[in-house]
């Protein structure tokens, strides 16, 4: 079993990345099991937040790590909330409140789309000169009322038209096969098995 250090605290998002990756053979540890604090996130892109989480939870376990830095990017917001989606709506991190604030932002505007971006990096340990890099996106449209129970963060508010229903009313298995982490996810284990 090889042993991987998910660097993240969002227990949700820890799940949808285990499912992906134990039929890998990986034992996926999350950080906080091993009492690493959350690292900084002070970028304005997805990718250097990402490789800057992988980097502390490698440096701080001694083992391969994995983080993923996601959010969702809205067309008519010029691509808001985008870096800040945990905390569009300040502190605490709150998705119901998140929610509101996107409904309101977009209060009479028509332009609805919107993808959800997950960017996953891979560093082999702390000094990784060469970490593994992949992207994945998840284009759908915002809709005015929350729909469905499930997933997490912006899902009740994100339907994508593919599949006639809200992210939040995707079963897990459909939604992991589909969306942008799970996109990103298949791009990664390509790149795993190359190596
Ligand atoms: P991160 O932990 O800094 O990557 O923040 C990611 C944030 O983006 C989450 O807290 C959610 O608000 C949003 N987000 C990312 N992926 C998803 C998803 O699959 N569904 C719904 N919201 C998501």
């Amino acid at each position: 079993m090889k042993k991987l250090v998910l660097a993240s605290n969002n227990a949700k998002k820890i799940k949808e990345l285990d499912a992906l990756l134990a039929p890998l053979g990986f034992t996926v540890i999350a950080q906080g099991q091993l009492g690493i604090p959350e690292a900084e996130e002070p970028h304005v892109t997805f990718v250097e937040n990402a490789l800057a989480k992988a980097r502390h939870a490698a440096r701080h376990s001694g083992l391969p790590a994995l983080a993923d830095d996601s959010g969702l990017c809205v067309r008519a917001l010029g691509g808001a909330p985008g870096v800040i989606s945990a905390r569009y709506a300040g502190e605490p991190k709150s998705d119901a409140r998140n929610n509101a604030r996107l409904l309101a932002e977009l209060a009479g505007q028509t332009d609805r789309r919107a993808h959800f971006v997950s960017l996953l990096v891979l560093c082999r340990h702390a000094d990784d000169p060469q970490p593994i890099i992949a992207e994945g996106e998840w284009h759908g449209e915002i809709v005015d009322q929350r729909r469905g129970d499930g997933g997490f963060g912006y899902d009740p508010l994100f339907f994508v038209p593919a599949c006639g229903q809200t992210a939040a009313e995707l079963d897990a298995e459909t939604k992991n096969r589909v969306s942008h982490r799970g996109q990103a996810m298949q791009k990664l284990i390509a790149r795993l098995s190359e190596l």
